[in-house]
């Protein structure tokens, strides 16, 4: 076949015939780990099981990744977020202005704890977009329990001094949204949600289920038992611009036949603090955790480091194009209904009986069971 009209690109064969693949500078979106060292030490924390120590990203990275990204058209948004607080970062209001100073959107999700004057100043200021605060309970001592060393009182009052700068200086940035995992033990909880949400001015709250690294967190996860969900979650959410209802959605409840990535559809990328280039946060980090009974250990994928190559060669790397299209396609078997799920030393390395290195077959953010901002 000719390919004189295509735009550049290559052929890939797959089962039934061939596939092309044009390059395409279409990333939108962009998750900079920041820092995967944390404030908190939650009982929940996948950083429990990592076998990696964490870090701080470089101030000349991220100038390096910024530079990078001026040749994608969409001028992706950037999340500060991943696996770790990025407001622990030493050099945070210098990395906020960097990314500002270039006109990029910026979103960070945080625990809140060290949102201090400062910081609400420079956020108000440089009009970061979103600001993603976790919140795993509505009651003090719920918290503290799962999340040792935090106060909710202290996010509380950060939250509501933020608003109050909003309204003296006449900002609708940065919108607050919360985080939310539900979990077997803060799960009546549901139903206060929506009032925190509305003391916070939150305009959103984005509910996930948990991803437990130990035998002992797979008690506490809803999503394999029959839960009976509170009514819509709704809640009246005055901004500085606008006063409506807002809703919050829940998550899946249970493993099911429609799979889809929301990082690949989303045209979105990860970057650890070290710069490597990797799918997903899921593909981040080496972690073992606990699927249906199953123990799993994952390893990192990664299609690059930003320390070696530019964002717009990894992102065109041909296997890491092959790769989104497999995920877009979603050829990958479901482990969790396969009857040799249980037993089976590929799933347990998260590799697949199809030939898939690193494996998407058991992955419970394309089930919508787990989300992220
Ligand atoms: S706030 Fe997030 S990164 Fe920090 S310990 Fe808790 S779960 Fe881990
Ligand atoms: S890798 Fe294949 S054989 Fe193993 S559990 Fe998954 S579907 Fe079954
Ligand atoms: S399906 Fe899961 S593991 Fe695969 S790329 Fe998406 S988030 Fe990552």
């Amino acid at each position: 076949m000719k390919n004189r009209k295509l735009p550049p690109g290559f052929w890939e064969k797959m089962e039934g015939g061939y596939f092309y693949h044009p390059f395409q500078l279409d990333l939108q979106r962009i998750y900079l780990e920041v820092s995967s060292r944390c404030n908190f030490n939650c009982i929940t924390c996948i950083r429990h099981s990592w076998k990696e120590s964490p870090g701080d990203m470089e101030v000349a990275l991220l100038e390096k990744i910024l530079e990078d990204l001026e040749c994608f058209p969409q001028r992706p948004v950037i999340y500060f977020g991943g696996f770790g607080e990025p407001l622990f970062h030493p050099q945070i209001g210098s990395m906020i202005g960097l990314v500002r100073e270039r006109g990029f959107r910026l979103r960070i999700t945080t625990n809140g704890q060290l949102l201090g004057e400062e910081l609400r100043q420079l956020m108000v200021e440089q009009g970061v977009e979103e600001l993603i605060v976790s919140c795993d309970s509505t009651e003090d001592s719920v918290f503290q329990a799962i999340r040792p060393g935090g106060s909710l009182e202290k996010i509380r009052s950060n939250l509501q001094e933020l608003f109050q700068l909003k309204k003296e200086r006449q900002r609708t940035y940065p919108r607050v949204s919360l985080e939310f995992v539900l979990m077997r033990r803060n799960a009546r909880e549901l139903e206060s949600l929506p009032e925190l949400a509305r003391q916070l001015h939150a305009g959103r709250i984005l509910i996930t289920h948990l991803l437990p690294y130990s035998r002992e967190l797979q008690e506490d996860i809803l999503y394999d038992r029959n839960f009976s969900a509170p009514g819509p979650l709704l809640w009246a959410s005055p901004e500085i611009d606008y006063a409506g209802m807002a809703a919050a959605s829940l998550p899946s409840f249970q493993w099911g036949a429609m799979r889809s990535c929301p990082f690949i559809e989303r045209r979105s990328a990860s970057i650890s603090y070290r710069g490597r280039v990797s799918p997903c946060y899921p593909l981040l980090h080496p972690y073992s955790y606990y699927i249906f009974g199953c123990h799993k250990e994952v390893s990192p994928s990664s299609y690059g480091s930003v320390r070696q190559e530019d964002l717009a060669s990894i992102w065109q790397n041909r296997e890491y194009i092959k790769f989104r299209n497999r995920v877009r396609l979603f050829r990958f078997p479901s482990c969790v209904d396969c009857d040799l799920g249980p037993t089976c030393d590929l799933r347990a390395i998260n590799e697949d009986c199809w030939g898939n290195s690193p494996s998407c077959a058991d992955c419970l953010w394309a089930q919508n069971i787990i989300r992220c901002p």
